[in-house]
């Protein structure tokens, strides 16, 4: 069965094609960190894109306030 596969200790995501139960990562050759991308990633990477929406969402914030903190400082 082939898939992705994804390094919990060097956080390197890699595909495996030959049929490999547990594939050593091809980083850091470690075999107990690797996790299957479609239990482990996938939680990953909605927290990844729930991550991005918040920074997205914070550097606006920001961004507004420094234009309202430059409108209304007094000079
Ligand atoms: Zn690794």
């Amino acid at each position: 069965m082939s898939g992705d596969y994804y390094c919990a200790h060097c956080e390197y995501e890699f595909v495996v094609g030959d049929g490999s139960e547990q594939p050593p990562c091809p980083k850091c050759g470690q075999t107990e960190s690797v996790r299957s991308v479609d239990t482990f990633g996938l939680v990953r990477t909605i927290w990844r894109q729930w991550l991005v929406a918040f920074v997205i969402l914070f550097l606006a914030g920001v961004g507004f306030m420094l234009y309202q903190w430059t409108l209304g400082s007094p000079s």
